[in-house]
């Protein structure tokens, strides 16, 4: 594969970059995830619009959004990729002197592009559902390291992640610190009580996920009643049907939680319901149509 690196595509086992690099030493930079369907970025604008709001956070500088679309099109060109993900990741780059190292001309961004194949998840997941552990480890507090930051700290998520291995679930479930539904390692939560669909809030320690934004868009153009807030775990332990939400998961059942069955134990008919949505409007191309920003103005 050619993986962009710094000004340059290059095949990915020649990409070097420094032992110095504030991501590698420090986890000091950002990065986005994105999928492309038959050769399109699906809500392109809208990863490129978090990226940069997160980058002025930091103040890591970026290029201009178009630039940075131009190149994730150029990397699956020169990788002959129509169904792909890219990810896009970027430091503060190669510095020497402590964390905040004073300015030097010579310290500029180390951006990176890699690409893989991607068709999707297989279709029994689908079909069947997947499970979820919630885990001990608590999702990171806004007020410490921010989870709306799509950080490369990720050292909260890998930690989670492996506890929800070890006990063979497909996902950890976080609490906030305040012990209420957060969001999974990598991928946000949504389930199903009396008729009305539930998401954690952005007050619960999330990552406001675009596919979480274009969900709860469908959800409201579909006329189907969807609440943000604060939950206790119970409520998840008792819903009718769950799913999970990233940019390669699209929508995936949630069948079981903690070694017990989500309601039939079978993907509900909601999530059935509007992943079909989902996919139509993937076919349409038109991603961020519905997307519900929420970034800055907190719900209820
Ligand atoms: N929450 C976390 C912690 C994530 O890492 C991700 C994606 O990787 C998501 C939520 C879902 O985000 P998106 O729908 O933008 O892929």
């Amino acid at each position: 594969m050619w993986v962009y690196l710094n000004d340059h595509f290059v095949p990915e086992e020649e990409a070097k970059i420094s032992i110095f690099d504030h991501g590698f030493l420090y986890g000091d930079g950002l990065f986005e995830t994105v999928r492309a369907y038959s050769g399109r970025i699906f809500a392109l604008p809208e990863h490129m619009d978090r990226l940069s709001r997160s980058a002025d956070r930091l103040e890591i500088p970026l290029p201009p959004p178009a630039s940075l679309e131009t190149l994730l099109y150029e990397t699956l060109r020169r990788n002959h990729l129509k169904n792909a993900v890219l990810r896009l990741t970027i430091t503060r780059g190669e510095a020497r002197g402590g964390l905040v190292p004073d300015s030097d001309p010579k310290t500029r961004t180390t951006m990176v592009i890699t690409p893989r194949l991607f068709d999707g998840h297989p279709a029994d997941y689908y079909e069947n559902g997947v499970t979820a552990s919630i885990v001990s480890v608590r999702r990171n507090a806004p007020d410490a390291l921010d989870p709306a930051l799509k950080s490369l700290s990720f050292l909260n998520n890998v930690m989670a992640k492996m506890e929800a291995k070890k006990r063979g679930a497909f996902e950890g479930i976080f609490l906030s610190l305040e012990g209420c539904l957060s969001e999974g390692t990598t991928s946000n939560l949504f389930w199903v009580r009396d008729g009305v669909i539930k998401t954690p809030s952005v007050k619960s320690s999330i990552l406001e996920g675009i596919t979480r934004g274009v969900v709860i868009g469908l959800a409201k153009g579909m006329g189907i009643s969807l609440k943000e807030g604060n939950y206790p775990p119970e409520d998840l332990l008792d819903a009718e049907e769950a799913f999970l939400t990233n940019t390669g998961l699209e929508l995936m059942p949630l069948t079981g939680v903690n070694g017990k069955k989500i309601g039939t134990g079978l993907p509900g008919g909601m999530t059935i319901k509007l992943h079909q949505a989902f996919k139509a409007l993937v076919a349409t191309g038109d991603g961020g149509k519905f997307l519900v920003k929420t970034w800055g103005t907190p719900s209820p």
